[in-house]
């Protein structure tokens, strides 16, 4: 990886010809509390100091809540025609480590059993600029070591106060570096003072989970009715958590029919699978029936399953879910709640 510095003067002029000549995504404060990923066209309106995003960008930049994957005609034959998915290069700008390792989640998953080609047509086009920034309360991603990112980026930036340690992640990102900004080889002190802030921002962690034999200790709890009863007895079903999560993945594809019935769209909407319906099969039988059942699973799929089939958790610990559930359940509680269980 190459090591370069882009003074705090260079900043502003980099970023605003970024923004003049791609379609450039990055966070802009939406409330008090609360900021989103959009298109800029104006440097005033980025604003990177942010501690709180609800919808991981990458995932809905890249997977959209809702698309048409193929349109049809039924006649004779039935005629397909796929969608264009050709975009213009986009630059997704100051997503964390946390978020760049959920990206790198999603390209893992839809790469594996399948080749998703909308998921990876955009991929390809998308220069991802990160950027470390202190953790919200909420934020765990130390624990589950995902606070920071070797890869899945173009460049990742890191402030030190008068000046960005850039790491270069890709042959693109030194040729947006090349193209529009002035920088230099880092040096010594760059390195030490890149450490600093790095040692000060795993400090700054407050919320910390167990996540030491929690793969054991997950498999001795699975069948404890009475404990999955009382971590889910608050939950309303409502699917934010899966909604608001970097790494939630799940979809329904349905056919949209024309009232003409001979055109239509097949549409691949986000599914959750904490809505009792997702179970629901032919028949009416429903093989998650309850809410411990669906919560037990959203669990299992984020710290068992793809810790099998991928090597890494499901879970990076960004928090957003914590913060969407108007019920409070909260997985980094849930999570050292089943080592005390077991170890009772
Ligand atoms: S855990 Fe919370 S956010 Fe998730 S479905 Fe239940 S109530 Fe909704
Ligand atoms: S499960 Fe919750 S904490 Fe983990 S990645 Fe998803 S939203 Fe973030």
């Amino acid at each position: 990886m190459l090591y370069k510095v882009l003074k705090k003067g260079g900043y502003k002029e980099f970023v605003t010809k970024l923004i003049a000549d791609f379609e450039f995504i990055g966070p802009v404060k939406k409330d008090s509390a609360t900021h989103d990923f959009v298109r800029i066209n104006d440097f005033s309106k980025l604003d990177t100091n942010y501690k709180r995003t609800t919808i991981a960008p990458a995932k809905r930049v890249l997977y959209p809540p809702k698309e048409t994957l193929i349109k049809y005609d039924v006649g004779e034959d039935i005629k397909i025609s796929s969608i264009n998915y050709d975009e213009n290069e986009k630059i997704l700008f100051g997503i964390d480590a946390c978020d760049v390792n959920g990206l790198n989640f999603l390209d893992k998953f839809f790469s594996s059993d399948f080749i998703d080609e909308p998921y990876f047509l955009r991929r390809k086009k998308l220069i991802v600029i990160g950027l470390d920034r202190m953790p919200s309360e909420t934020n765990f991603s130390l624990s589950m070591g995902k606070e920071y990112a070797k890869e899945g980026f173009d460049l990742f930036l890191t402030d030190l106060k008068d000046r960005y340690f850039v790491r270069v992640g890709s042959e693109k990102g030194n040729q947006i570096l090349e193209n529009y900004a002035i920088t230099s080889i880092a040096t010594d002190k760059d390195f030490k003072d890149y450490n600093k802030y790095m040692d000060d921002y795993r400090k700054s962690f407050k919320l910390k989970v167990d996540i030491n034999n929690l793969y054991d200790n997950f498999e001795q709890i699975y069948s404890n009715d009475e404990f999955w009863k009382k971590i889910a007895k608050d939950c309303y079903s409502c699917g934010s958590c899966c909604l608001v999560c970097p790494t939630c993945f799940c979809f329904n594809v349905r056919d949209d029919m024309e009232l003409n019935l001979k055109t239509g769209n097949k549409i691949r909407e986000w599914d959750s699978c904490m809505i009792p319906d997702y179970g629901l099969v032919a028949g009416g039988h429903n093989f998650r029936p309850t809410r411990e059942n669906r919560l037990k699973q959203r669990y299992r799929c984020k710290l068992k399953t793809f810790s099998d089939k991928f090597g890494t958790n499901a879970c990076v610990g960004c928090g957003r879910c914590i913060e969407a559930c108007l019920a409070k359940i909260n997985i980094a509680e849930d999570i050292n709640a089943v080592k005390k269980e077991v170890s009772l």
